[in-house]
């Protein structure tokens, strides 16, 4: 079987492979993806310390509540006219007193703890959102860069389609079909010599039996791999 055709077409199509794999690579589109995912992260994040802030303002509020009741109260007890009261009524209200005192400093203490938090959730949202920013900018500098790398070669590319769509004329069809099959699969190169009784592109050895179908067929497709290989 001529494989001369064959060969040729793969030779231009390694150009083709080159440009393709120089796009897949590309720094710039790695970068871009890199951005988007922190994006989508930063963006995740913020939401879930918008509902945090939403939280400890409620808690704030219902603090706020119970301080607002244990003032109120200590506001009654202080106005109240202790001189008709018996010495033990005034002890057992001056012991109220206290223990409302001691509330209201836990409340307070709640609130200045609750403040902070309210704080801290703040500026973890602005770091956020300055992460998401800078992100995005980067997104779209790289986005931009990768799109005017693949617009580059793109002539490039389209000339090579049409030198190889032209060349596949010339092709039998079996043998082309088979190629592009594994082009497909990111198999590159596909067709290839056999190396030392071995397949030149997974370099796993050929059964006897094979290497004899190869030399009355002039071709075997490799049962490892699944390139065509050929006799040299
Ligand atoms: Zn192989």
């Amino acid at each position: 079987m001529d494989l001369s055709k064959i060969l040729e077409y793969q030779k231009l199509d390694g150009q083709l492979v080159k440009i393709e794999r120089q796009i897949k690579n590309n720094e710039n589109k790695k970068t871009a993806n890199k951005m988007h995912e922190n994006m989508k992260e930063a963006q995740n994040k913020s939401v879930k310390l918008e509902e945090k802030a939403g939280q400890l303002l409620a808690e704030i509020d219902k603090v706020k509540k119970q301080f607002k009741v244990q003032e109120d109260k200590m506001k009654e007890f202080t106005s109240k006219d202790l001189s008709s009261l018996s010495k033990e009524e005034i002890d057992k209200l001056s012991g109220l007193k206290d223990k409302l005192a001691q509330n209201l400093n836990i409340l307070d203490r709640n609130l200045t703890a609750l403040a902070e938090s309210v704080n801290a959730v703040l500026s973890d949202f602005n770091k956020t959102i300055k992460i998401f920013n800078s992100c995005k900018e980067q997104f779209a500098k790289s986005k931009s860069a990768y799109e005017n790398e693949v617009k580059a070669v793109e002539a490039s590319q389209k000339e090579l389609q049409d030198k190889l769509a032209t060349l596949a004329k010339g092709i039998d069809a079996n043998v082309m079909d088979a190629y592009n099959k594994r082009r497909k699969e990111n198999i590159f190169p596909i067709v290839v010599p056999i190396v030392n009784n071995s397949c030149g592109g997974c370099h796993i050895e050929l059964p006897y039996a094979n290497i004899s179908k190869l030399e009355n067929d002039g071709i075997l497709t490799c049962e490892h791999c699944h390139r065509i290989i050929y006799k040299q």
